[in-house]
């Protein structure tokens, strides 16, 4: 592969966050990955398919998996003789970093239903 391509792609992890570097030894490239499945040695192929890869999961956008319920925002009021509250529950994702809207804290929870009532065989 020419070392442009590669450069190019290592260009584009690193923009990602990816922490790359490249070995090169006598015309052979080698690939120093670090990415959250863990850290990766490897030799050109192999190297260039595990970068393409974590750009491909990179660029997809969050879904949130692994949010969690951190707590509370809002409050009660009272105003014109009527109780009212505008408390809202706040979630954090640690994989993006962000807090979720309302529309997309429902949809997680929506899915994390889902995902618990998976209808059991039954024994016999
Ligand atoms: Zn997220």
């Amino acid at each position: 592969m020419k070392k442009s391509v590669i450069d190019r792609l290592v260009k584009k992890a690193i923009a990602l966050g990816i922490e790359c570097q490249v070995i090169e030894s006598d015309g052979i490239h080698a690939f120093a990955i670090r990415c959250e499945e863990g850290t990766h040695l490897a030799l050109e192929e192999s190297g260039v398919k595990i970068l393409q890869r974590e750009i491909k999961r990179r660029k997809r956008p969050c879904r949130h998996e692994n949010a969690e319920h951190v707590g509370y925002t809002g409050g009660y009021h009272f105003y014109a003789g009527e109780v009212w509250d505008d408390i809202r529950e706040e979630w954090y994702c640690p994989q993006c970093g962000r807090y979720l809207s309302q529309k997309q804290i429902a949809r997680l929870k929506q899915r994390l239903y889902e995902k618990t009532t998976v209808t059991e065989e039954p024994p016999f």
